[in-house]
């Protein structure tokens, strides 16, 4: 069965102290939750991240990346390869964000090198894709969809998908608090599994979690995470406040 996963983007925020403030509370408000083929993730900034994987060893808290360069090393200034991850603790990546595809000119053939190298070193990849408005005003989402998938993820051997997070999220629904309806989630959600059907088989379709992302917060999770096909979130704003990243992990537990 695939496993329901919750993950927190901190994104560009929290000092090394404002680090210390949320895990502490995220650990007391997640304190005798137990899971049950779930994860629960968050992925702090670069610099506080040997902190927190150090913080949260005793925890249900994993500590994810939020992004790596392909190389193995080299002259690469300010980059951060898939070794160092591995060396303090960190088995777990965020790829292709909106904001790194917006801000970063992350193409999809980046990624997909970024996707192999992550993979080949066995870090688990939170893989984020997703339609601008315009796409779905145009209903060209599902095609925008296909075609960043495939780009990006679909060289990978069957055998990779083992490593793979998807997450769905569609651009206009980020950060504005504008969510796309538990439907809408849903009917991409199993496009997207049908599409991973095609191109590798249902077994495998059935096994790979798909997240969605997109202003999720305490008061919508339940709805969108009672869809057959949506196996949690991928949490940006509310990952912020341990009261309500909490009480989304605790939904995503029922549900
Ligand atoms: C995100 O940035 O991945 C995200 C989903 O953000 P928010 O929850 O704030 O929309």
């Amino acid at each position: 069965m695939r496993q329901k996963i919750v993950a927190g983007n901190w994104k560009m925020n929290n000092t090394l102290n404002e680090t210390k403030e949320l895990l502490k509370g995220l650990k007391k408000e997640l304190k005798g939750v137990k899971l049950d083929n779930t994860r629960v993730i968050i992925a702090p900034t670069f610099v506080n991240l040997q902190h927190a994987v150090k913080k949260t060893a005793k925890s249900i808290l994993e500590v994810s990346a939020q992004n790596l360069h392909e190389a193995k090393n080299g002259a690469f200034t300010g980059e951060i390869s898939a070794d160092m991850l591995l060396d303090i603790g960190v088995n777990v990546v965020i790829l292709g964000h909106s904001e790194r595809r917006a801000y970063f000119n992350e193409t999809d053939e980046a990624l997909a090198q970024k996707v192999n190298t992550a993979v080949a070193k066995g870090l688990d990849v939170i893989f984020c894709f997703g339609e601008q408005l315009e796409d779905r005003q145009n209903e060209n989402h599902f095609s925008v969809v296909e075609s960043q998938l495939k780009e990006a993820l679909f060289g990978l051997q069957a055998e990779a998908f083992k490593n793979i997070i998807l997450a769905y999220e569609p651009v206009w629904a980020i950060g504005t608090g504008q969510t796309a309806t538990a439907d809408q989630a849903q009917e991409m959600h199993e496009f997207i599994r049908g599409l991973l059907a095609k191109s590798y088989d249902a077994k495998l379709a059935d096994s790979v979690s798909i997240l969605y992302g997109g202003s999720v917060k305490p008061n919508n999770a339940e709805e969108i995470f009672s869809k057959p096909d949506v196996d949690g979130g991928l949490i940006g704003g509310a990952s912020l406040k341990e009261k309500d990243f909490s009480a989304i992990v605790k939904i995503n537990l029922i549900g």
